[in-house]
């Protein structure tokens, strides 16, 4: 998996201070995407074992505590980058714990395939969907056009017909 970006301290991408990282590939391709350059899955540079250390360090700082990791792109749930931000997660879980995991993808909650949800398993909160430019909001928090959801996954199983979205004020 390629990455474009690893912010070690962000305060934008989410609640709190947290640890993002940009992975490479998307074939959404919306109109108006923030990042075309991240549509390529061999744009970018590896996301190495070293980066990878680094980020559960990062993680789990106590000299600057982080709430959780944020991880967007490009498309996470990207087929190409499933089983590596599947395994990603799962360390971060082992390794990290109580920290949150926040995921950002171009795809619909209904929409993902048997192996994504299998990360969303992984994830704390989801946002979802396409960027649409028609109805983009710039008051709106951590999303972009008002179509994308922010969905708190705990309450997606019992509640696939209605989901839980944060206000954007929040
Ligand atoms: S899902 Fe995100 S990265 Fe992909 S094309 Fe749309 S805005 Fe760009």
């Amino acid at each position: 998996m390629n990455i474009h970006a690893y912010y070690p301290i962000d305060v934008v991408n989410g609640p709190g201070t947290r640890c993002t990282l940009f992975v490479s590939g998307c074939e959404h391709r919306c109109r108006g995407c923030y990042n075309p350059r991240t549509w390529r899955l061999d744009s970018g540079q590896p996301f190495t074992l070293a980066l990878e250390e680094q980020l559960i360090a990062d993680l789990n700082d106590t000299k600057v505590p982080r709430r959780g990791l944020s991880i967007s792109g490009g498309d996470p749930m990207h087929p190409d980058n499933v089983p590596h931000v599947r395994r990603l997660l799962h360390r971060v879980r082992r390794c990290c714990p109580g920290k949150d995991i926040w995921l950002w993808t171009g795809y619909q909650w209904e929409t993902l395939s048997e192996a994504q949800q299998t990360v969303i398993a992984l994830v704390d909160v989801l946002i979802d969907g396409p960027f649409i430019r028609e109805e983009y909001d710039p008051q709106l928090r951590w999303r972009g056009s008002k179509n994308q959801r922010i969905l708190k996954t705990a309450e997606l199983g019992q509640r696939k017909d209605l989901f839980t979205t944060i206000p954007a004020a929040s």
